[in-house]
């Protein structure tokens, strides 16, 4: 408690009242401080950060990274070199990644601290426009508030009817707590989660079947790219079912029995554990808006406008809870919009994209325009693609499998999107990202010179494609789009 703060025994009055501390609702709160607001943050767990720092974003990176090192160690006997199989001690590995995630939570507290916000633990709920009340381990807490952030999240999508209670039938969290290594899983859902998962439990040695709903992974990222990653899972040893239907899943002693439907479905088979990935959905029901006249709609989303302000005026909603994509970078950026309108700054959130990546092994990475919606949409476009097996730094690094691909305008030879597949994709994406919302045009990329050799090059040698002036590759005939 800070000396700034009214406090009656259970009454906090403040300016500014931020529910939930994931990426988008701590952002918030330190933005307001620093704009010189007096901010609590409330938060049901005892550790700041929500989903992403805890149980999503960086645990994940922390034991990616390890499966990435596992995997590096036994493709090297491609250069003559050979280490012995990894010996993997699970409690190590997990205390390894449990120290990534503390030392992020506690430098959060710390920032916190600093900026006198306080921090406020307990379940919130409105109970009246300028009101929430927050059961608290310690009882229960009113504040008062002049202004509201609501950024309370969101949370994985169960199925009915498959077993809730059997510890081995996990989410994205029970997955990330490493509770063993299982012989046989199954991800239910390609999308991100579980394609991001499957990639850390293949590495430690699970043998991994992957059902999804779609005629492909990652639906909604462009074919040419998911099919890269798609081959390479399959030379892992990775099994993909497409089209492909969970009927029934029941937990017996031998394991999780599933029982499978759709035209490529495999045999009824019995699982160790079963992973379900199936998507997130809004925590917007949670918090009672109606006490305070916000308007949620039935999928539990808040609708908002440019300035992430709901329908109360001062009340604004970021992150997870006001709609897709569900991205930690998403939350963050409306975060700092809505506290600088509440501070009287005039910001707005119009981005031109928002950048999506899959931490697999090959990363995928997109932004701005994809060639399926451009189709969809009839929208012209060009393209160009460089393909990685002539670049000599992915060569050097054994990944000849990655591709660039950019598109421009026809008109203005302004960039529209991009995709990427290769390792580093996640890294690389941001220089498309800066494009597009710089204008730049593929000359731009193209006389902008890369270091060499480098995996960035591949940017500047897409956009080279695009122009016809590529040296390294024949150039395209003609241009196609
Ligand atoms: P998702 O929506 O990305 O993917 C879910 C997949 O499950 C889809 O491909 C869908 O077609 C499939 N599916 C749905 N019902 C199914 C069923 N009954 N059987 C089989 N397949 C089914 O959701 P997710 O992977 O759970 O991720 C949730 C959210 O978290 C997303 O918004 C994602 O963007 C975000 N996230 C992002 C990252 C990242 O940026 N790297 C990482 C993790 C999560």
């Amino acid at each position: 408690m800070t000396e700034e703060h009214q406090r009656t025994d259970s009454e906090i009055t403040t300016e500014v009242a931020v529910l939930g501390a994931g990426p988008g609702g701590y952002t918030a709160a330190f933005r307001a401080a620093d704009l010189g607001k007096r901010v609590v943050l409330i938060e049901r767990y005892p550790q700041l950060g929500g989903v992403c720092l805890n149980v999503g974003c960086i645990p994940s990176k922390a034991l990616l990274h390890t499966a990435q090192i596992i995997r590096e160690a036994a493709e090297i006997q491609r250069m003559g070199v050979h280490f012995s199989p990894p010996e993997i001690q699970l409690d190590a590995l997990r205390a390894g990644k449990d120290r990534v995630v503390k030392k992020l939570t506690d430098g959060l507290r710390g920032l916190a601290k600093a900026r006198k916000v306080q921090v406020v633990q307990g379940t919130g709920r409105f109970i009246a426009p300028n009101r929430l009340q927050v059961e608290s381990p310690k009882g229960v807490i009113r504040i008062q508030f002049d202004a509201a952030i609501i950024a309370c999240g969101s949370s994985p999508v169960r199925i009915p009817g498959f077993p809730q209670e059997d510890p081995r039938v996990m989410d994205a969290t029970d997955a990330l707590a490493l509770p063993e290594i299982p012989k046989r899983m199954l991800v239910v859902g390609g999308g991100i989660i579980g394609l991001e998962m499957a990639t850390v439990y293949q590495a430690l040695g699970t043998q991994i079947e992957i059902v999804e709903l779609q005629g492909q992974l990652i639906p909604g990222c462009d074919p040419d790219l998911v099919r890269v990653l798609e081959r390479v899972l399959k030379k892992r040893g990775v099994r993909l079912f497409l089209n492909t239907r969970v009927r029934a899943m029941k937990a017996t002693s031998a394991g999780i029995q599933v029982q499978f439907s759709g035209e490529q479905a495999p045999q009824e088979a019995t699982y160790d554990r079963v992973l379900v990935a199936v998507g997130r959905r809004p925590n917007g029901k949670q918090i009672q808006g109606e006490a305070a006249g916000v308007q949620v709609d039935e999928r539990g989303f808040i609708p908002v406008d440019e300035h992430r302000r709901t329908n109360v005026p001062h009340i604004f909603a970021i992150g997870d809870v006001v709609g897709e994509p569900m991205l930690a970078h998403k939350a963050t950026h409306e975060a700092k919009v809505a506290a600088e309108v509440i501070a009287g700054l005039p910001a707005r959130f119009d981005p031109l994209t928002v950048p999506s990546v899959a931490y697999t092994d090959p990363e995928i990475a997109w932004m701005g325009l994809t060639e399926t919606a451009a189709k969809q949409q009839g929208i012209p476009y060009e393209k160009g693609v460089f393909p990685w097996a002539a670049s000599g730094r992915a060569l050097g690094m054994g990944r000849e499998e990655g591709l660039t691909k950019l598109l421009f305008d026809p008109e203005t030879k302004r960039i529209l999107g991009a995709g990427i597949v290769g390792p580093h994709a996640g890294e690389l994406i941001g220089e498309a990202v800066l494009a597009l919302e710089m204008g730049a045009d593929a000359e731009d990329l193209g006389l902008t010179i890369h270091p060499h050799p480098t995996l960035s090059e591949t940017l500047c040698f897409a956009a080279e494609m695009a122009q016809g002036s590529i040296t390294d590759l024949l150039p395209p005939r003609k241009r196609r789009g």
